[in-house]
């Protein structure tokens, strides 16, 4: 495992962007354009230690959150200044009161109910920055802390509006911190696969909702009223996400035969995802009740084993899927809906 490496997960894949980049409305090219560059920069900048994260500082208390909002003020420079630590009172702004309230919900979901203490299991100091660069269409994971933008308010909103955005981005530190998926090809778009599965299940917990009453998307609420999509991805129906004269159509598959080959968004990780997130999917509403009790925990199990490569490819993961559930529940309905939802989406199992 390698906490330091060097990682730059976003939320807003590059296709998008690009597309937005060419469109006839100047402001709406200016902002992508600008945001492009600026994950460009931020994908080579050298992540230094954090503010909070040294050593001399004594530990966080086990089984609490322990969070840091900073605010950028439309600059760069990371982290930015310190504006709202863990425990202290509300601020004036919106934004850094949901950032501060998304990594609690995150924090949550894995610490009541996977008993893991913060994102790498061990107590880590939860850090975002917000009003990052102005008109900044994107939020991401640069490996140490998270990032949120204002949006262009023409295509996208505040970034920390929708919950399941920050419990994306935060899960991209768990990954980091356990099964360690490369991010590139299968394993990188099973890598964003699983921040979708447990940003929905960091939403879908915050608000007590039953796989049957979840809507599978992810990035509700962050698109301006003017564009025609409801979110950035759905796990429901993936490729429905989005269909709109600026963005495009959403590009996701929901089964092999429509697998995408591409070199671009690092093999299209943003894009395959959507054939994992489908079987996710699948599993969890075939057992139905809340999707975090058996669905959630198989994949926990999966990404924390110790089985799983950071190579793996799609079968590796169906594979480890239904060991996870065999192992936890033995052969009883849960493994046959987690074979089911493989199946059902053309990945093999064996
Ligand atoms: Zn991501």
């Amino acid at each position: 495992m390698t906490p330091h490496a060097h990682a730059f997960c976003s939320i807003v894949p590059p296709h998008l962007l690009e597309h937005l980049a060419h469109s006839s409305n100047p402001a709406v090219a200016a902002a992508a354009r600008r945001t492009l560059i600026a994950d460009a920069s931020a994908r080579t900048f050298r992540v230094l230690p954090l503010p909070g994260t040294a050593p001399t500082l004594a530990p966080a208390e086990a089984g609490r959150p322990h969070r840091t909002v900073y605010d950028c003020r439309q600059g760069t420079d990371l982290p930015g200044e310190r504006v709202r630590a863990e425990g202290e009172e509300a601020t004036a702004d919106a934004t850094v009161n949901r950032a501060y309230a998304g990594l609690g919900a995150t924090f949550d979901l894995f610490m009541n109910v996977f008993g893991h203490d913060s994102i790498d299991g061990a107590g880590l100091p939860l850090h975002a920055s917000v009003h990052y660069d102005e008109n900044y269409g994107n939020a991401f994971w640069n490996g140490e802390q998270m990032v949120f933008g204002d949006g262009d308010d023409e295509i996208f909103l505040d970034f920390t509006l929708p919950v399941d955005v920050i419990g994306h981005e935060l899960a991209h530190g768990f990954t980091q911190y356990s099964a360690n998926l490369e991010y590139f090809s299968q394993s990188g778009a099973l890598n964003e696969s699983v921040s979708d599965v447990f940003g929905s299940l960091v939403k879908q917990y915050a608000h007590g909702q039953s796989a049957e009453q979840a809507d599978w998307l992810i990035g509700e609420g962050l698109f301006h009223p003017n564009v025609q999509g409801t979110a950035l991805r759905s796990m429901k129906a993936p490729g429905t996400a989005y269909d709109d004269d600026v963005l495009g159509k959403d590009p996701q598959p929901a089964h092999m035969d429509d697998y995408v080959r591409t070199g671009r968004d690092n093999g299209g990780v943003h894009i395959n995802s959507g054939i994992p997130n489908h079987a996710f999917y699948l599993a969890a509403t075939e057992l139905g009740g809340n999707a975090w009790d058996r669905a959630g925990r198989i994949w926990y199990d999966v990404m924390t084993g110790g089985t799983l490569t950071p190579e793996a490819r799609f079968s590796e993961f169906a594979a480890a899927t239904v060991a996870a559930a065999r192992a936890r529940y033995g052969d009883g309905e849960e493994i046959q809906a987690v074979l089911k939802a493989w199946a059902a989406v053309g990945v093999p199992t064996d």
